[in-house]
């Protein structure tokens, strides 16, 4: 909306403390501190009193909008300057000048501050952990922006640019994405942007899984695509350049395919691994040194739940109370009642249960990420508990991110229907932390809706509980035995360990 930004605090120079003055406010927008480019757009608003003459930076004009434009408001004035190269401004406020009718002369600042970068020094990051992540753009919500992909820790980022909280990263000509101010640690002037070329590769398999290692000189970003049909992982590194002249593909290998790379422009360096598998078991990425290190993982040996690690996450905890049902029902206990109960029916059934959490205690979510990377579960089922504003709405739902774990969510959802309780759908694309994880396939189950009453009267009823949680260990149950059936007639397995002979 046109005017969401106005009404942010207004900081006044020169006639600031007169209160005739003809200014009531400066913004850029949007109207929180940037730092720009050349070929950015810096775009400022001025709110005035009609018919003055405005302009900001060294002259750039104002225009004053026509109250059609200006949503019926009048005095409402715009201007855009494009940053040219050599261009200067360090953390500075947009003064604006206003010549009133009667030719006094008033200046006003915005209230926040804009840095022009200059490219002769380039701003470098490194990621501060391995659960830095990048955004594909500025969008915001509960959920946070969408995420492009998570980084490891050390990874070298260029900065181009900075909206508030989230900072610009040019990945490779023509692409870029932005990364979270928390995330990340600034790098002093002086260096270099990283680009790399590739060494030669090494494809090899353990007892546990399947790795390609890819040498390069710097922590380059990188996103990767599980991708199916046929399923493969596709790795971008943004910022490399090929100069691998052979692929060593070593024993061992269970998982991979004939892997390749393509290079589909001069500074994207592309790993594509065809899998064997057509429900992939997913996969770990990370820095070993500079080199790039691709953990490939296999779908478990026996397909089913005895002997299978499964990770259980009750959803909320201690101070995270989550949903409340109108009789009072509390999202943070009906999470652990059924994840106590889903843990039960598991381990009766030969699996072997990991759970973030087994009390009323306040577990972040990237601490409960963490949590689960050692050890490593086959399997995970975070469980929730839904709400809508209208208490009408009701019935059962399952999300998944990636869409090669979507036969996994897909099973979860149509076991919990069978229980009784209504679909309300399958959600792919889910932004939330604990369907983050591309080390196995997970899924997140809303089991029903607190706020429908109906809905409510089951979650809370232990007899209930136990359906759901015997409806969600069908579901892996089925999963697994979809990915058996799935799996290439005789298992590619046994061809490899043909090829390996
Ligand atoms: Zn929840």
């Amino acid at each position: 909306m046109l005017f969401a930004s106005i009404g942010v605090l207004t900081v006044f120079a020169g006639h600031a403390q007169n209160p005739s003055s003809s200014i009531s406010a400066v913004e850029t927008v949007p109207a929180v501190n940037q730092w720009l480019s050349p070929g950015d757009r810096l775009q400022v608003r001025l709110i005035a009193q009609p018919g003055v003459q405005a302009s900001f930076l060294n002259g750039q004009p104002l225009v004053e909008l026509t109250p059609a434009q200006a949503q019926g408001k009048f005095g409402v004035y715009q201007g855009t300057y494009v940053v040219q190269p050599g261009d200067t401004l360090n953390d500075r406020r947009i003064e604006v000048q206003v010549l009133t009718p009667d030719s006094v002369l008033e200046v006003g600042f915005s209230g926040n501050t804009v840095r022009f970068l200059n490219h002769n020094e380039p701003q470098l990051a490194v990621t501060r952990s391995d659960l830095a992540y990048l955004n594909y753009g500025l969008g915001e919500d509960r959920l946070g922006g969408a995420k492009l992909g998570y980084l490891d820790s050390l990874v070298v980022l260029h900065l181009t640019g900075r909206v508030g909280e989230l900072y610009r990263v040019q990945l490779a000509t023509g692409q870029h994405a932005w990364v979270p101010q928390n995330v990340v640690r600034l790098l002093p002037p002086g260096n270099f942007v990283p680009t790399s070329l590739t060494g030669s590769w090494s494809v090899q398999g353990d007892s546990l899984y399947d790795y390609v290692r890819v040498p390069l000189s710097a922590r380059l970003p990188y996103r990767t695509q599980l991708l199916e049909n046929p399923t493969r992982l596709v790795v971008d590194v943004f910022g490399a350049t090929s100069n691998t002249n052979w692929i060593t593909q070593r024993t061992g290998l269970q998982e991979l395919g004939a892997v390749y790379y393509e290079q589909p422009q001069p500074d994207v360096f592309r790993l594509v691994l065809p899998l064997r598998h057509r429900q992939s078991w997913g996969y770990h990425l990370g820095y070993q040194g500079n080199t790039l290190v691709v953990q490939v993982s296999r779908p478990p040996a026996k397909l089913r739940l005895r002997g299978l690690l499964v990770a259980v996450d009750a959803g909320h905890g201690g101070t995270n109370v989550g949903a409340t049902g109108a009789s009072g029902a509390r999202e943070k206990d009906l999470t652990l009642a059924i994840a106590q109960k889903l843990r039960q029916e598991l381990e009766q059934a030969g699996a072997r249960v990991v759970m973030t959490r087994e009390a009323d205690i306040s577990a972040e979510i990237s601490d409960r990420v963490t949590l689960l990377r050692q050890p490593r579960p086959a399997l995970l089922v975070s469980i929730h508990v839904n709400s809508a504003g209208n208490t009408t709405v009701q019935g059962t739902s399952a999300f998944y991110r990636y869409v090669a774990f979507r036969p996994l969510a897909a099973a979860l959802y149509k076991q919990m229907q069978g229980t009784g309780l209504a679909g309300w759908g399958l959600v792919g694309n889910f932004n939330f932390g604990l369907n983050g994880p591309t080390e196995y396939p997970n899924a997140l189950v809303e089991t029903a809706f607190v706020s429908n009453p109906a809905d409510e009267q089951r979650l809370t009823n232990p007899a209930f509980q136990q359906q759901m949680a015997q409806a969600m260990t069908r579901g892996l149950k089925v999963f697994l035995k979809q990915t058996r059936a799935k799996g290439p007639k005789g298992w590619l397995l046994k061809q490899a360990a043909l090829e390996d002979k």
